[in-house]
């Protein structure tokens, strides 16, 4: 690997290094709460809805919320992992800035299930079918079988984890996606970006904004431009052409 910038010898790729170079970071919350205020399939009231849910957090409650204001019979299945969950403190949200995501989701439960109309479910939804009457049945891993009129689908998105040994531990907690989210907690910190291309250019300018100790790691040869490596150099932005192999940590 080519450094870029001599001063990289100087860094060995720890995790204490990395991560906290990287600013990247991640915790391990699911929702055990919402868990427990969710019925079981045997004692649920109805099977016909006029509206089924599939997701449970917040898109879905927030849907679960005007829906119940509404008077409609709803069904909200949840799997109980949103995409935060490893996140201990969730931030930049009006009145929950520093909450734990989970205790914001469990906030809005309590919230949505003041509307009797809603159900709750615990569990994955395997399919969903349009059938010829036009209602939407979705089935349950279960094996379980509801119809609503309309389907609204909240199942979030799904990260995808570069294959580095460590990379999915740390996520939300020391590997960071958003600055607006996390920045705050790691300013003025020695931060690594794991990008390359324009992408690690643009993060580089943006991120610049928290700190000004940044090492670009484009885990192999920079598809940078010269002129961008030029400007990166520049603002004394170290480059890292190094594979990453591993990210060293404990508990995140
Ligand atoms: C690491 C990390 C940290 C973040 N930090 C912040 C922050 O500090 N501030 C901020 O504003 N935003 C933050 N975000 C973004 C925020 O978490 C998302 O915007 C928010 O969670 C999106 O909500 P959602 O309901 O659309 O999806 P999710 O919260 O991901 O929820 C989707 C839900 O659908 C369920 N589901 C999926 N498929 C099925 C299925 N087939 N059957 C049943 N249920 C299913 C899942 O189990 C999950 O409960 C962070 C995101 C990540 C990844």
């Amino acid at each position: 690997m080519k450094a870029r910038n001599k001063n990289y010898r100087a860094y060995s790729l720890s995790r204490r290094a990395f991560l906290r170079q990287t600013g990247i970071m991640l915790t391990g919350i699911y929702l055990p709460a919402l868990s427990n205020t969710s019925v079981t399939i045997e004692s649920m009231k109805h099977t016909n809805f006029d509206v089924i849910i599939i997701g449970g957090s917040y898109s879905g409650l927030a849907a679960g919320l005007a829906l119940g204001r509404a008077q409609m019979n709803v069904l909200v299945v949840d799997g109980g992992h949103p995409c935060n969950k490893q996140t201990p403190y969730s931030h930049n949200f009006l009145t929950q800035d520093g909450t734990k995501p989970a205790e914001t989701a469990w906030l809005a439960k309590q919230q949505v299930q003041k509307y009797t109309t809603v159900e709750f479910l615990n569990g994955i939804a395997v399919k969903s079918r349009k059938t010829v009457s036009g209602q939407f049945e979705i089935e349950m891993e279960s094996g379980e079988k509801f119809r609503g009129d309309k389907l609204i689908i909240a199942t979030g998105i799904k990260d995808q984890i570069p294959d580095i040994r460590g990379f999915s531990e740390c996520w939300g907690i020391s590997v960071l996606h958003c600055p607006f989210c996390h920045g705050w907690e790691v300013r003025n910190e020695k931060t690594g970006i794991f990008a390359n291309g324009q992408d690690g250019f643009e993060l580089c300018k943006l991120i610049s904004n928290w700190t000004s100790e940044l090492f670009l790691f484009t885990n192999g040869t920079s598809t940078l431009s010269p002129e961008q490596l030029q400007k990166l150099e520049s603002h004394h932005i170290t480059i890292v052409e190094k594979k990453v192999t591993r990210l060293e940590h404990s508990s995140g």
